[in-house]
């Protein structure tokens, strides 16, 4: 398939398959922004509950937190944002696009005049409070780690956790992204998974720590199908480093538009974090050590986003089966919006109808996630679910009727198998 018009057709199925729509359609839209559909709020649950398993459940130092999206202003003084998450930039008077100054005179998109260079802060800013006197200015959370940091003693004080460990949390953040583009992959409001491991100060440790949550991440990747060929480390030069990161590498995955772009980051925060935090609150976030000594730890991040992730499932899985013209998505099936679908082979026999409904149940009843079909004909419903990804389809005809078998088709090979109802259950379980 041609790379370049992969994206369009990735974006042209999401809309058309209920994955992700573009936001405010009947008011003409509202840029950057997407509203996630029935398939696609399944789809980023799945990849939600995939990280929490495998960033929480599975480690016995890990725990979770879900963080208010408003923070002290403060917060953002500390963190360094309020001055160091600002662009200076150039506006298009005319259709008020935003770059970087490079000593253009007119815009690059639609040749129009623009603005002297200003200071855009890429925070989100919010209003608090009832009346318009006493409104104060809020900010809408840049990155859902700071909800950490200011929990850190929290957690430290409410669960038997001692250091190292680490603290999780998936949610919103905004910001005011100067070119928000390719769909989803940069927008205002996304959602980030971001997981902040705490350990004593110490080099060597810090670069062990480092080396095992990039390899740890790389194979959330790889265990959930990505193609290895398709994923690399990039290390961050001095220059693009933040200015809390020790040491910073990004994921990335090779796109077709554009090649290889970061997906998720891997930081070496240093005691950047907890330091500016016990300056700027006057609270000492640092912990004893067993000899008495009193240290502030240091913090090695992995900061994915949802969004992200998501795209690149899609991108990933979007296959075209040439020879039997069609499109499917290979999602690997923990994360497929429906697990199976059941179709009665003619939508207007009774009989069908009710055996069909039998098998539904049944599945639903031992745990399927589930859809029912019976428009159309046979082939538009298999290629409906080959869109969004679904693993088997069941079909219910009238050899059902007679010797209780049903017909399961697998999504990737389009090969359908004769399966007795009685097994059903334990087929689709394996
Ligand atoms: P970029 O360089 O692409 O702007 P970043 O270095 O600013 O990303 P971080 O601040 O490290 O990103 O955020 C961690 C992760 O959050 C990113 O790897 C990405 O997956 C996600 N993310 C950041 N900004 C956006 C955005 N505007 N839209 C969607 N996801 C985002």
């Amino acid at each position: 398939m041609a790379d370049e018009n992969k994206l369009e057709k990735i974006i042209s199925l999401a809309k058309r398959r209920g994955f992700v729509y573009p936001s405010s359609e009947i008011y003409g839209g509202y840029a950057s922004v997407y509203d996630y559909g029935p398939r696609g709020v399944e789809l980023k649950n799945n990849i939600k509950k995939s990280w929490w398993n495998e960033m929480v459940y599975k480690r016995a130092d890990v725990v979770g937190l879900d963080s208010a999206i408003f923070m002290h202003p403060k917060t953002w003084e500390a963190s360094g944002h309020v001055e160091g998450f600002s662009d200076s930039l150039v506006e298009c008077k005319k259709c008020h696009h935003r770059f970087k100054s490079d000593n253009q005179k007119t815009c690059p998109d639609c040749g129009g005049e623009l603005t002297e260079e200003k200071n855009f802060n890429l925070l989100v800013e919010a209003k608090m409070g009832v009346t318009d006197e006493a409104k104060s200015k809020a900010y809408l959370r840049g990155e859902t780690c700071q909800g950490i940091y200011l929990n850190f003693q929290n957690v430290l004080n409410s669960t038997r956790q001692k250091i190292p460990f680490g603290i999780a949390q998936i949610g919103k953040a905004f910001r005011n992204e100067i070119t928000p583009k390719n769909f989803i992959f940069r927008t205002r409001e996304f959602e980030q998974m971001e997981m902040q491991f705490f350990i004593p100060p110490d080099k060597k440790l810090a670069q062990e720590t480092f080396d095992y949550w990039k390899q740890e991440r790389l194979n959330w990747y790889l265990n959930l199908g990505i193609d290895s060929k398709k994923l690399r480390f990039r290390e961050h030069t001095n220059d693009e480093r933040a200015h809390y990161a020790l040491a910073a590498e990004d994921i990335e995955y090779n796109t077709p538009f554009g090649g290889w772009k970061e997906f998720e980051g891997i930081h070496n925060r240093g005691d950047w974090d907890l330091s500016r935090h016990s300056k700027y609150s006057g609270k000492d976030l640092g912990y004893l050590e067993p000899d008495g000594t009193r240290v502030i730890p240091w913090i090695i991040e992995t900061s994915a986003g949802v969004d992200r992730a998501f795209l690149m499932f899609l991108l990933d899985s979007y296959k075209h089966d040439k020879d039997k013209n069609r499109i499917y998505l290979s999602l690997h099936k923990s994360l497929v919006p429906v697990q199976v679908a059941v179709f009665p082979l003619l939508g207007n026999k009774l009989e069908l109808i009710s055996k069909a409904k039998e098998v539904f149940d049944n599945l639903v009843k031992q745990g399927f996630i589930a859809e029912w079909d019976d428009r159309g004909n046979i082939g538009k419903r298999y290629y409906s679910q080959d869109e969004i990804g679904t693993p088997h389809c069941v079909t219910i005809d009238f050899d059902t009727l007679e010797k209780n078998e049903v017909t399961v088709r697998d999504r990737d090979t389009a090969i359908q198998e004769k399966v007795s109802i009685d097994k059903l259950v334990k087929y689709l379980k394996k």
